[in-house]
């Protein structure tokens, strides 16, 4: 059973903790890897090697830097399919999903090659006499992303991508659920030019958070993960004086108005409830009809589709979906099967005690239908994160708008209708933060921004486009009169603009 390391300083460091993890397999529900925790002191060495590098990386000029990026972006577009597979094998997503991934990060790092235009700082000739005011924008220093299993390429890449972009140095604290690729991408990035120090990956859970957070070289956190977790890292992240972006958990809406495409918006809500077995953030969870006849037509064309789904292996091509990462999560969304069941949602299909033919230990949850679910229950009001999908009817369209309105969370919602004024209507009176219009999964291209509202989202700057490289950087403002206008001797008073 190999045991994986830390890489720091371009080089494979083994922990020493003694504390390892299991990384498992989630078809099979083998262990493949043992990952090493880190204890502060491993994280203080990755931030020392990250502080050294520093000196060198924010030295290159952001057109040199970017050469980099795009050369990174290369070597891991040509090693694809082998990351897409590791992917797949630890977290259990299916091959094509897994490379979605991937091209969703490598986005951003392209994105990111763009820094030269990005980072152009303000210029204002003449604000009072003889002088001129214009800001820079410079990289913070060291910064550090925690990021989640769920998507184990695209989010570390979203965070370095952009800092890196910037002329930061990175400590990336991936998952510990699914290291093994986010390993890959600092070895390639070392591989495409950046000095030894510029991306390291420290492995670990709490303690090692904890350790970044406390260290005063850290300049920045970027973490995407749970709510609980999003918001006391947020809190511990600014009493240390650092600045912080935590994106949370989800409970996404999809509103179906009656003159919808009832097939689009089902299929819209197959692919977008139960994709990736439901383990997305921006994944679809409640879908609201409106009106009863919709709903009645909508489940009908639900039911049908979700009997001619394959649960299966993430490598088999016909597979629709894999299972979930880990015996944790399967027993976590079993038991929220049950509590709706006890709540009184009506149990259309049950994903529980599904079984793949030749993998009797993977962590498979089938495909899970309540219909009849109200806001009160928990099914409704908490993230499950599995492939589960509930039905909430709205009597007309201002019910179903205040429902994801009123949500404690706020990261993404659609609305599928032919109406361009109930369209327009939603998207200025929703309170969420990602709006898909007759599109089930609005995650936004790499040069718009990224982020959720309310308990999806904690800061005041999104993830990757213009708000990236604002939140990787910070202003100076620099005020400039040159010599002719100290001639006539010190001024006491404060100057006037015009
Ligand atoms: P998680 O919160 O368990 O873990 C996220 C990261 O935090 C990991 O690196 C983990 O090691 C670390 N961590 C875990 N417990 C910690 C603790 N007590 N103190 C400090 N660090 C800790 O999340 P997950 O299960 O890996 O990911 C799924 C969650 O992420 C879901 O809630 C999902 O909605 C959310 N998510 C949100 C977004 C977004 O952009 N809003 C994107 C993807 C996933």
């Amino acid at each position: 059973m190999p045991d994986l390391s830390h890489f720091i300083h371009g080089e494979h460091v083994r922990g020493t903790s003694g504390r390892f993890r299991e990384v498992f397999n989630p078809v099979l529900g083998e262990v493949s890897s043992h990952v090493p925790l880190a204890t502060g002191s491993e994280v203080a060495q990755a931030v020392d090697s990250a502080e050294r590098a520093f000196t060198e990386w924010s030295a290159l000029n952001p057109q040199r830097r970017g050469r980099i990026l795009l050369k990174w972006v290369d070597l891991i577009q040509t090693h694809r399919d082998e990351l897409a597979e590791t992917l797949s094998n630890e977290h259990g997503k299916t091959f094509d999903d897994a490379k979605g991934d991937i091209q969703r990060g490598v986005e951003v790092v392209e994105f990111g090659a763009g820094a030269p235009h990005l980072l152009k700082g303000e210029f204002s000739q003449d604000v009072a006499t003889g002088v001129d005011v214009h800001s820079l924008r410079q990289p913070l220093g060291v910064v550090a992303g925690i990021t989640p299993f769920n998507f184990p390429a695209m989010i570390p890449l979203w965070k370095a991508g952009v800092a890196l972009a910037a002329g930061n140095t990175f400590v990336l604290k991936p998952s510990e659920r699914d290291p093994s690729v986010p390993m890959r991408l600092a070895e390639l990035a070392l591989e495409a030019g950046m000095p030894p120090g510029t991306l390291n990956v420290i492995n670990g859970d709490k303690e090692a958070v904890d350790a970044l957070i406390a260290d005063p070289r850290v300049k920045a956190i970027g973490f995407v993960g749970s709510t609980p977790i999003a918001q006391s890292l947020y809190a511990a992240a600014a009493a240390q004086g650092k600045r912080a972006q935590c994106f949370g958990g989800a409970k996404n809406h999809m509103v179906i108005m009656p003159d919808a495409d009832l097939d689009q918006a089902a299929d819209a809500l197959i692919g977008s409830g139960y994709g990736s077995a439901g383990e997305r953030c921006m994944a679809i969870s409640v879908a609201v009809p409106v009106g009863e006849a919709t709903a009645e037509a909508l489940r009908e064309k639900l039911v049908e589709r979700i009997g001619a789904l394959t649960v299966g292996p993430s490598l088999e091509p016909g597979s629709d979906f894999g299972p979930v990462v880990g015996a944790d999560a399967k027993k976590r969304i079993e038991d929220y099967i049950g509590i709706g069941v006890e709540e009184g949602a009506e149990l259309v299909t049950d994903g529980r005690g599904v079984e793949v033919e030749g993998y009797p230990d993977g962590f498979w949850v089938g495909a899970t239908l309540f219909d009849r679910v109200t806001p009160d229950m928990r099914i409704y009001r908490e993230e499950i994160f599995g492939p589960v999908l509930t039905i909430v009817r709205a009597a007309d369209y201002e019910e179903a708008l205040r429902l994801p309105t009123e949500h404690e969370y706020g990261n993404g919602v659609a609305i599928f209708t032919r109406d361009g004024d109930t369209a327009r209507d939603f998207t200025a009176r929703v309170e969420v933060g990602m709006v898909g219009i007759n599109i089930p999964i609005p995650v936004p291209i790499a040069y718009y921004t990224f982020g959720g509202w309310k308990g999806s989202g904690f800061g005041d700057l999104n993830q990757h486009g213009t708000d990236g490289l604002k939140f990787y950087t910070k202003t100076k403002t620099v005020s400039t009169r040159w010599p002719s206008g100290t001639k006539e001797g010190a001024s006491f008073v404060m100057p006037e603009g015009s």
